[in-house]
Formats: C-alpha cells, sequence, structure tokens
C-alpha cells in the first residue's frame, strides 16, 4: 500500500504546496524550459526537487530493465483518461509481479505534482515508473519486504501540431521485440534502436512488422481505413493495448463509423484508403507515406480528420 500521509518534501513534512513554480511568482521568467526551471517530483515517498531525486545504481531497472510505467497527458492541467492509464499501470505491475499491492495514490501524487509544478493551465506530461526495487544483483526476485521504487515525474509537453496536421512518413522494420508486448514495460530498447533507424533513415517514425503484420508503431498503435472500415489490430500480447486507441474505437461509434479489429497485413499497407497512429503524445497522427511510398494520395484523409475533430471536442469537454 502506498501512503501518502507521511509524505515528506526534501525531508521536511510538506506542508500544503510548495513555494516554487511558475504560478506563485518564485519563477520570474516565464520563458525558462522544464529542465532549467526547478522541477518537483515525487520518489518513494517524497516530493523532492529533480535532482535530489536518486535512484540506487543496483535498482533493478538499472541493472535488468525490471520495471514498468505510463504516461498520462494533461490537457490545461487535467490528465486525460487518467483511470484507464492507471488501470493499465496495475495490470503491468501485476503481469511482470511488482509487490506493490496498491497502485491508486499514484494518481493524486500525479495531480498534487501538476499544481507544484505550475502546469495547470497548458499541456503536459506525468511519467510514472515503478520498479522492483533496489537489491544485490541476482536475475531472480529480490528477497520479500524489498520496497519496489516508485517514481512519479511532470514535464510541461509540446504537442507535434504540423506532424497532426500534415502526416508522417515511416518506415517498416522487424518487429524484434518479445512477445509480452502488452505489457509496458521500461525495456524499450527495440523500440528506440528502431526509432533511431527511422530518423537515421529520413522518416519520421517506423512500424513493426510481424509475420507479416503491421503490428504497432514504435510507441503508437496502428490504424488503416480499408472500403470505409476503420482497422485495427486487435488486442493480443502482441500489442500494447493503447487508451488512446480504445478512444478512437469509441469515436467511431459515436461517428457512426464501421470498425474491425483485426491483423493488417504489411501487404495491404499499400492499399490504405487512410492510415493513422495513436498515442497519448501523438493523438491521432496520420501517415502519409510507407517506405517512401505515398498512402492515401500522400495526404490525411477524410476519416482521419473527422476522428481528430472529434478527439479534440472530446478534450476540449473533458476540461470543462
Ligand atoms: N504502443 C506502444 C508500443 C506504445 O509505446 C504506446 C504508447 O506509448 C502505444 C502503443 C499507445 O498507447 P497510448 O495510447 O496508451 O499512449
Amino acid at each position: 500500500m502506498l501512503d501518502l500521509s507521511h509524505v515528506v518534501m526534501n525531508g521536511r513534512p510538506h506542508s500544503p504546496f510548495v513555494e516554487l513554480g511558475r504560478e506563485n511568482g518564485y519563477i520570474e521568467n516565464e520563458n525558462l524550459t522544464d529542465s532549467e526551471l526547478i522541477m518537483i517530483v515525487y520518489l518513494n515517498g517524497e516530493f523532492l526537487e529533480k535532482e535530489n531525486a536518486l535512484i540506487s545504481v543496483e535498482d533493478r531497472a538499472f541493472l535488468f530493465a525490471d520495471g514498468v510505467y505510463e504516461v498520462i497527458r494533461c490537457y490545461g492541467g487535467r490528465p486525460f483518461r487518467l483511470e484507464e492509464h492507471l488501470r493499465r499501470l496495475d495490470e503491468s505491475i501485476r503481469a511482470v509481479r511488482i509487490d506493490l499491492s496498491d497502485s491508486r495514490p499514484i494518481g493524486e501524487v500525479a495531480k498534487r505534482l501538476i499544481v507544484e509544478n505550475g502546469l495547470t493551465k497548458g499541456d503536459a506530461l506525468i511519467y510514472i515508473e515503478i520498479t522492483r526495487g533496489s537489491a544485490p544483483r541476482v536475475h531472480i526476485f529480490p528477497p520479500k519486504g524489498t520496497k519496489p521504487t516508485v517514481y512519479v515525474g511532470v514535464v510541461e509537453f509540446h504537442p507535434k501540431h504540423s506532424q497532426m496536421e500534415n502526416g508522417i512518413s515511416v518506415i517498416l522494420v522487424p518487429d524484434i521485440r518479445w512477445t509480452r508486448c502488452d505489457v509496458k514495460v521500461v525495456g524499450l530498447l527495440p523500440n528506440v534502436l528502431m526509432a533511431q533507424r527511422a530518423l537515421d533513415e529520413g522518416a519520421d517514425d517506423a512500424i513493426f512488422v510481424r509475420d507479416g503484420v503491421a503490428i504497432e508503431g514504435t510507441a503508437s498503435n496502428v490504424f488503416g481505413v480499408f472500403g470505409g472500415v476503420v482497422v485495427t489490430h486487435p488486442k493480443t500480447n502482441l500489442t500494447l493495448a493503447g487508451v488512446t486507441r480504445d478512444v478512437v474505437l469509441e469515436l467511431c461509434i459515436k461517428l457512426g463509423l464501421p470498425t474491425r479489429e483485426a491483423p493488417i497485413m504489411e501487404s495491404q499497407l499499400s492499399e490504405a484508403e487512410e492510415l493513422f497512429l495513436t498515442s497519448t503524445t501523438m493523438e491521432i497522427t496520420p501517415v502519409v507515406e510507407v517506405d517512401g511510398r505515398a498512402v492515401g494520395g500522400g495526404k490525411p484523409g477524410p476519416i482521419t480528420r473527422r476522428i481528430q475533430k472529434e478527439f479534440r471536442e472530446l478534450v476540449r469537454s473533458s476540461r470543462d
């Protein structure tokens, strides 16, 4: 159980909200970036200045990538689909058998960090990481009672508006990941390598292909429109069950657009009327080029636009 009642700030009991942050005048230069600001983060029961939040070199995530994470978007300071993200976090924790019985208070920690860091107005991201804790390096689980490491941080976020507006190019890459891609683990090396490969080859992102199927992006789900039907890969062990993916499927129902959860073959991509990626940070980003070939006439399609518009409205209404 994560008990927040004892939370301390830099070793002192933490009384309501810290003096730091844009909103209470401590920071005079509004143009400072997050990296120049004194950011407050949460680590293992304490609210700390980020530079004082230190993790052991024996942390299991450092040694084995033995941890899970979540990324949550805030619009105007309000976390979007917080419950869904926390539920997925809980599922990840249980899937990898980290001994943390109750992750629910993390939502309250995150909301508090938004306020304390003066991020109540614009776009922000919440990053949560839970690891199996710190212990001498042996592969088996650490001794019972080893406390998991719990970290929550927030950053100002700058969405890639031009990509959402004009679309992106992707390359197809082999899916060299493990077969539990449904668990949001911090071991993202294949994703890192393939995102970088895309950049090196002059594209914006990459889509993983496994056994001829376009599985998902390096940090997003893939949707295609075929004969007017909006298609995305089913929720299996090979994809992350994206929160944005679920929102898009809901919006399609609302808009009366037919949907189908089925694999999209690599060979079908060139026939797609429209293609787009979805994620917490990319929202709904059109794909207009795959491996150098134009998709859907090389520009974002009408169905993608309708879903984008509906998504913006949903975000606006959930802020009211
Ligand atoms: N697939 C992968 C591999 C991801 O890393 C992400 C998000 O980071 C997604 C899909 C999209 O998930 P969500 O919409 O919950 O951000």
